[in-house]
């Protein structure tokens, strides 16, 4: 857990899991020579990931983007993705002092189960619970229409159990657009990774912060042709990246990396037009 300073808001970073992905699955047209050299490959193409929820202190409201895997994955999966673990956010937002009943607001950038998983939990008698009871949890209603009308492509992505339980206890909020949550805390659409993908853009006295999803990965995407193979519209995401990026090269913003393994916080610097470095930003505390 790593905690952030920014203005009058506390930020927390929150591990909610390993897994492995298909390094060119994660890299789209970038041949293997280039992007092995940015993150090392296993010995079945593998590359480490991680999920990295991002909790919202403010004055009044306890915010939570994004919310790992869950501990609900088939056997087949774990083993696709490798995963040995089960999600621990609660474990890990007690760990912080917070707890389920006090998150408010539920942001999904998407819903796909590496984002929405930790939304319900099986208990010991192997019933979902939904697991911020009292939240709000906010969608793009494109992005739901998606999950609940997949395609042969998209289908694999979601799975009803994440966020069905939660739409039947009426806590969805589903958007149209951009949003705001609350002074500081705004929502905008994306699309690119899906049709109706979102980001955060959290400001206070004058910092800023973006929670980027899946339009920037992990830290390697700053580099604008790196892009996943599995992003629906890959130009969107470009002139989404390009757009985000510029204008947090200019600012000096911070840009959360949800599924970094190595470097969940960073910095962007601009290396002439339209190139893209970013500098790791350790913890206030
Ligand atoms: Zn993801």
């Amino acid at each position: 857990m790593y905690k952030y300073e920014l203005g009058a808001f506390e930020l927390v970073v929150l591990e909610a899991g390993p897994y492995y992905m298909d390094g060119g699955v994660l890299f789209g047209v970038v041949p293997k020579k280039l992007w092995s050299g940015a993150l090392a490959p296993d010995e079945n193409n593998r590359v480490p990931m991680a999920t990295h929820p991002l909790l919202i202190r403010t004055s009044k409201h306890t915010i939570l983007v994004d919310s790992g895997y869950g501990n609900k994955l088939s056997e087949k999966v774990r083993q696709n993705y490798g995963v040995t673990y089960d999600s621990s956010l609660v474990d890990e937002l007690a760990a912080g002092g917070v707890e389920p009943e006090d998150v408010d607001t539920v942001i999904l950038t998407h819903l796909h189960f590496d984002h929405a998983g930790g939304l319900t939990t099986l208990d010991e008698d192997d019933l979902l619970q939904i697991t911020f009871p009292n939240a709000l949890h906010l969608v793009q209603r494109a992005e739901w229409d998606e999950a609940r009308r997949p395609n042969e492509r998209t289908r694999a992505g979601y799975r009803p159990d994440d966020f069905l339980p939660v739409k039947e206890a009426g806590q969805f909020k589903l958007l149209e657009g951009n949003y705001r949550v609350t002074t500081g805390v705004q929502i905008r659409v994306t699309g690119g990774h899906t049709t109706a993908h979102q980001i955060v853009r959290i400001t206070s006295k004058k910092r800023r912060a973006y929670f980027a999803g899946d339009i920037l990965p992990v830290t390697s995407h700053v580099r604008l042709p790196w892009i996943a193979a599995v992003d629906l519209l890959p130009l969107t995401t470009l002139e989404e990246k390009r757009y985000l990026l510029r204008s947090a090269a200019k600012r000096g913003d911070m840009v959360f990396f949800y599924h970094d393994a190595e470097c969940p916080v960073a910095k962007i610097v601009g290396r002439g037009k339209d190139k893209f470095d970013y500098v790791p930003v350790g913890p206030s505390q």
